[in-house]
């Protein structure tokens, strides 16, 4: 499957000398959404995995079928002030700003094993944080799966150690 013809160069979005990767083109063709939570599903299959945790928002539409597919719970990583009860909460440096996201305290017990997914790896600092809190709460994590891989941003290296999948690669 050719998904690069399915992904949306946008220029300048969010700011001048982004190139972002618009991936709702390739949401709304069912054969590629499918073959891509397919693939995603597939290499999880080969872990032990106990949970699948998304990114907000499209980790979300990515990690949640997989997690269907694999019979496992999903737990919803938010940015701040969306969860209700009582969280744990991490801020990190993005290349403008910062950031904060979220997880449920009562998301995991020790040893809880979870792969983390998100739509696209970029420097890795988002799925870095995303790493930090569920050790802060006594989980293992196994990895993370993306659908794209910005590999001249050297995320994976941020990420060594881990368990990191990625179906396309870009290294421009
Ligand atoms: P990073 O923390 O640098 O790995 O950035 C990853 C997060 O930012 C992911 O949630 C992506 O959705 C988003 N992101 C970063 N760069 C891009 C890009 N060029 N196109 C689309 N999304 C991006």
């Amino acid at each position: 499957m050719d998904l690069k013809s399915k992904i949306r160069n946008v220029p300048d979005f969010p700011v001048k000398g982004i190139q972002f990767k618009d991936i709702t083109t390739l949401l709304k063709d069912k054969d590629a959404y499918r073959y891509c939570i397919d693939q995603i599903t597939q290499h999880c299959k080969s872990l032990k995995i106990d949970y699948i945790a998304g990114i907000e928002a499209r980790g979300f539409v990515i990690g949640s079928p997989v997690a269907y597919n694999l019979n496992v719970g999903f737990l919803l990583i938010r940015k701040k002030g969306k969860l209700p009860a009582d969280v744990e909460r991490i801020s990190y440096q993005l290349e403008y700003g910062e950031n904060t996201l979220e997880i449920h305290r009562d998301s995991l017990k020790k040893g809880d094993r979870v792969m983390v997914i998100d739509d696209l790896l970029a420097t890795g600092g988002t799925t870095l944080a995303v790493f930090e809190l569920i050790e802060k709460l006594n989980g293992i994590v196994v990895g993370a799966d993306f659908i794209i891989e910005l590999e001249m941003l050297e995320g994976r290296k941020k990420l060594s150690g881990y368990e990191i999948f990625s179906l396309v690669k870009y290294n421009i």
